[in-house]
């Protein structure tokens, strides 16, 4: 795919066709306001589509939906082989429609075709692939409850999950989501967010040409405060798997407090910090996954190691070999294979990015980047940009930007470097750069996050569960571990004569 040229991906996007009503119930439909919202393309400013705008009314009909084909067992009911052969079937859909939906989200949300092609899209046939192939493979318990008793511990699914998701992964995070909660044999109603709702609509249809039975898997595209909290505050949804920032996390707790105390399973922001040693034993890898960790995505990541720590000896040296990389990656347009990095999916999140920068330029010593450019004339586009010698407590170095800024901060010990890392509202992420066995374990033992990388960033698998402690939440998605979400456990206790 790296051999398509920007022209060939420029004529696939002039020829892709957009899914943009709601999918209920196995079909596509409009809204029942008849209500739209544009789908926009931060690159260029262009609407794609005009995108069926549900509210609590859609919801509805998407919930009662879901619960139809719980109750009557079409999904849930089905021999595990059954329903693994249709989520493999779906995972082979997604191989096969791979350009398109790369395209998809390239297009809604700026980042570059060569990521999309090879990371986001192949990443949601694999993580399909995974869950089906665990769904005959997890075996249940068998109480140890003495003579005369059998008692069965199974899990079952729950009934209707509602998925709430961001913009900075469309395609993924609606995967890690569905493909868990339909293994699990739930039925789903996924809310992708307004910035990005294009790739969820084409994947709904793909569940359907698989045999993901209708009213099983439902989308259902909108605003947050509207059709978001309407799957928050329903009283037949199950459970409500979200991700997104902390303080939507938080109004999806109250929601659920309000209404039918479902299970709320929130994966919210970060704020992860990159501690490099002086022992560290290959700088050019320290500065290459230091770039990467937080330029990737356009540093639209919810684990982007935002936080440098480097170990005041090495500064200048790793300083110098970080801007070089932040020059080599300046953003172009999203549809151009050599374009490391894409558009900021919208004028919103470009002026916060931009008002942290602002911010930076007066109180911190900016070393690269620090402005908004534009490609061929148009759209949001931010530097890779570096501030050195950032004071802990600025707000660079302690709130979420979510964007290309990285804030780096001297440190002397240690024990310096742990207290500061921890020293966060959020928990989600964190590595460490050391040849030493023993410190490398030490300081994982104590940083206070979801997963520590070690010599490494962002390390992720299918077979790693990815959640945070503190405010970055306490969900936990891919792994079988994400079962435990969509699941009960359930005891059936039998007596028989000895
Ligand atoms: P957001 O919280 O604004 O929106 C996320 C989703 O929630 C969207 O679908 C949105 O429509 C919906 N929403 C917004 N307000 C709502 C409300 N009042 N009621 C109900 N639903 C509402 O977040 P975002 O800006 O789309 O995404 C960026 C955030 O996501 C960052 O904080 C990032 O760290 C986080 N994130 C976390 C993870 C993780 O796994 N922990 C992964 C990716 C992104």
């Amino acid at each position: 795919m790296l051999d398509i040229t920007p022209q060939d991906w420029r004529l696939k996007a002039a020829s892709l066709k957009f899914r943009s009503q709601a999918f209920i119930n196995g079909k596509f439909t409009d809204s029942v306001s008849g209500k739209t919202f544009d789908s926009i393309n931060p690159a260029t400013g262009a609407v794609l589509a005009s995108v069926a705008e549900c509210d609590a009314t859609d919801v509805d009909l998407a919930v009662a939906a879901g619960r139809r084909a719980f109750e009557d067992r079409r999904w849930s009911g089905m021999a595990p082989g059954d329903r693994k052969t249709v989520l493999l079937k779906l995972a082979d859909l997604i191989r096969v429609n791979v350009e398109e939906l790369a395209l998809l989200d390239c297009l809604d949300m700026g980042k570059t075709i060569t990521d999309a092609s090879t990371i986001d899209a192949p990443g949601s046939a694999y993580f399909f692939q995974w869950y089906a192939e665990a769904i005959d493979k997890v075996y249940d318990e068998v109480a140890p409850t003495g003579p005369g008793n059998l008692a069965l511990v199974r899990r079952v699914p729950l009934g209707v999950v509602g998925a709430v998701v961001p913009w900075n992964f469309p395609l993924d995070m609606a995967t890690w989501k569905a493909a868990a909660a339909l293994a699990a044999g739930n039925s789903v109603v996924l809310k992708p967010a307004e910035q990005s709702p294009l790739s969820a609509l084409r994947l709904a249809e793909l569940a359907a040409e698989a045999g993901v039975p209708d009213g099983v898997f439902n989308v259902v595209p909108g605003y947050g405060e509207t059709a978001g909290r309407a799957l928050g505050l329903h009283m037949d949804v199950d459970c409500l798997a979200f991700t997104g920032s902390t303080a939507t996390g938080k109004r999806f707790m109250e929601y659920s407090g309000q209404s039918n105390l479902k299970q709320v399973w929130p994966e919210t922001g970060g704020k992860s910090p990159n501690i490099v040693f002086a022992d560290c034993g290959d700088l050019d890898a320290a500065a290459d996954m230091a770039a990467f960790g937080i330029f990737f995505n356009q540093g639209e990541v919810c684990s982007a190691n935002s936080r440098l720590y480097v170990e005041r000896s090495i500064k200048d040296a790793l300083v110098e070999k970080l801007i070089a990389r932040a020059q080599g990656m300046q953003p172009g347009d999203p549809l151009d294979p050599a374009s490391k990095m894409g558009a900021i999916v919208d004028e919103k999140q470009t002026q916060g990015i931009m008002r942290f920068i602002d911010h930076g330029k007066a109180s911190a010593n900016l070393v690269t980047g620090g402005e908004r450019v534009q490609i061929n004339g148009k759209g949001c586009f931010v530097q890779p940009t570096i501030f050195s010698d950032v004071a802990h407590d600025n707000p660079l170095a302690r709130d979420e930007i979510f964007g290309p800024v990285l804030s780096i901060i001297p440190f002397d010990r240690e024990e310096e470097a742990v207290t500061m890392a921890n020293d966060s509202i959020y928990g989600l992420a964190a590595s460490v750069w050391t040849d030493d066995l023993s410190r490398a374990c030490r300081v994982s033992d104590r940083l206070n996050v979801g997963t520590v990388s070690v010599n490494t960033v962002d390390a992720l698998s299918a077979q790693t569960p990815f959640g945070g402690m503190k405010q970055s939440g306490f969900g936990r998605d891919l792994s079988l571990h994400s079962f435990d979400k969509y699941t009960a456990l359930k005891t059936t206790w039998i007596k028989y004569k000895l």
